[in-house]
């Protein structure tokens, strides 16, 4: 592959050694757009929870007592077979997990490429577009990021009734009423959104920093500065690491910027373009 180095030597008029570019930030809007789509299958969990569990525990024309035992003796078995057989259902999401994920990966490398690109153009004028093909290295990246998603996405409704079902016995184990088994599922339902978001808001984090290296080490970017998002929220940790000068092949010991879990930092880009 041409680096961006020879290209930028070779282009008459250009303003010379340039070393900095800006960095490549996460699409908000991508990240937006895989949170709607986790939290329609939140959403999609919350139904099915709601049509197939809560009438398993209405037994009209019996008293409270009876309704009780009822609960204890017959229907908590019955409702957390059901609850495992919901969970083994969702085998069949493996298609929707398939899809999702590679349509996200493939989202955030565009995301990366445009804005690259975009940063590169601006601060040399040179067109890297052409130059961005789809090397084996970005495609095994973008592959491994499409698997760690459909991995995180598969085990969203396995996990929400695994929960779910934890809740229902300790909760009929306390005396719980079969009433208080809607809010039982709703809970839950808020647990699991709060994970979708995290999901989302992590892993185009994660891809954003990913693509980014390996898009950069192609094009004989070598080297970046940490830059930290600026807020008090910035652990103390990439605090101490911001402004400092790294190689792509040789990070630190938390990793390149945007792949600890929740991290917000980037990498800002820096080349030499001293012929050597
Ligand atoms: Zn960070």
């Amino acid at each position: 592959m041409i680096e961006l180095a020879q290209l930028i030597r070779h282009a008459p008029g250009l303003r010379k050694r340039v070393r900095k570019l800006r960095p490549v930030k996460p699409s908000k809007a991508t990240e937006a757009w895989y949170r709607v789509e986790l939290l329609q299958l939140v959403d999609q969990l919350d139904r099915i929870a709601r049509a197939e569990l809560l009438p398993l525990l209405q037994t009209p024309a019996v008293d409270r007592v009876a309704r009780a035992e009822i609960s204890t003796s017959f229907q908590v078995p019955r409702l957390l077979e059901r609850i495992a057989q919901l969970a083994r259902s969702f085998g069949g999401l493996q298609a929707q997990a398939d899809r999702m994920a590679a349509q996200v990966a493939s989202r955030a490398l565009g995301d990366v490429d445009k804005r690259l690109s975009d940063g590169i153009r601006r601060s040399t004028k040179v067109d890297v577009t052409g130059l961005l093909a789809r090397s084996e290295r970005i495609n095994a990246t973008v592959q491994a990021a499409a698997k760690a998603n459909v991995d995180l996405i598969t085990s969203i409704p396995v996990q929400h009734f695994q929960r779910l079902a934890v809740k229902v016995e300790k909760g009929f184990a306390q005396g719980m009423r079969s009433a208080q088994l809607a809010k039982l599922v709703q809970e839950q339902t808020g647990v699991t959104k709060s994970r979708a978001k995290l999901i989302a808001r992590d892993q185009i984090g994660k891809m954003n920093s990913d693509f980014s290296r390996v898009r950069q080490q192609d094009l004989g970017i070598t080297h970046y500065i940490w830059r930290t998002a600026q807020d008090e929220r910035v652990r103390d940790e990439h605090a101490d690491l911001d402004g400092r000068t790294f190689a792509w092949s040789d990070p630190p010991s938390e990793g390149h910027p945007g792949m600890p879990i929740q991290c917000r930092c980037i990498a800002e880009p820096v080349f030499n373009l001293d012929p050597s």
